[in-house]
């Protein structure tokens, strides 16, 4: 199942487009539901829209973005890294979400923004502590696709990646939560104006969804809603003003971002 979150761009009157629903997507459908992380019930559709009717959000509202930095052993080595022997761990604000389709706006304290083209994990329920690595999957609501837009430059100058990944517009996800994905068939894949960057299967990454939620769990609790980008795979590049990026993660869906100058 697709989960959507959306505003009614043909709703009247004015206040009623500032309303935010959550929805199931069908084909170039969206159906309204209560609320994913509640009462996620096929049974309980509510009113349906096009998508031509809608401005999609970010699919969910988290309160973190925990991320796993080098988990492809080519994109670590790409970078001039050894594969890590444990999952390194940081943090984007949740003001750097952004929303599908909107543009990912450049920084003059950067001379270079890179992409980084992600699968994200979509918590589904309160999770702590985790110790059986088998019970790692019941966390999960769904994936999407996450762009973990990078200054390259202040990352290796500031050693600590706060400011590198922390700008306004540098955490675009969605456009859609798919909550059945089979991660053994799923591809990542980067584009920039339709030339592919980077493609990779997630069966590569170095520590999987599970290792991925176990550790992250022993050091914060992760609450339903929040977002884990699992880590880009080698061909990260520079992105310009007037480029468009997506990041699309098979059986998920297409992430799409224009680029703009900083004004
Ligand atoms: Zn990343």
């Amino acid at each position: 199942m697709k989960i959507g979150r959306f505003q009614v761009l043909t709703q009247k009157p004015e206040q009623d487009k500032a309303a935010v629903h959550y929805g199931i997507v069908d084909g170039d459908r969206l159906s309204e539901i209560p609320g994913p992380f509640h009462s996620l019930s096929p049974s309980k559709l509510g009113a349906s829209w096009s998508l031509s009717e809608v401005k999609l959000l970010p699919p969910c509202v988290p309160s973190k973005i925990v991320c796993v930095g080098r988990n492809y052993a080519e994109h670590a080595a790409e970078l001039g890294n050894d594969p890590p022997k444990e999952p390194l761990i940081f943090l984007k604000p949740p003001s750097s979400i952004l929303a599908p389709g909107d543009p990912i706006i450049l920084t003059p304290h950067s001379e270079r923004v890179d992409y980084e083209g992600e699968l994200a994990i979509v918590i589904g329920k309160t999770c702590s502590r985790l110790n059986n690595l088998a019970e790692a999957k019941s966390y999960v609501f769904g994936y999407t696709c996450l762009n973990d837009v990078t200054a390259r430059d202040l990352q290796k100058k500031d050693v600590q990646f706060t400011r590198a990944k922390g700008f306004d517009t540098f955490c675009p996800f969605g456009p859609f939560i798919e909550t059945d994905l089979d991660l053994s068939a799923t591809k990542v894949e980067t584009f920039v104006n339709g030339a592919r960057r980077q493609s990779a299967r997630v069966a590569e990454m170095i520590f999987p969804v599970d290792v991925i939620l176990q550790w992250i769990s022993q050091v914060m609790t992760l609450f339903p809603g929040d977002v884990v980008a699992t880590g880009t795979p080698s061909g990260v590049g520079p992105l310009a003003a007037g480029d468009v990026v997506e990041v699309a993660v098979s059986g998920v869906g297409t992430l799409r971002n224009p680029v703009a100058a900083p004004e």
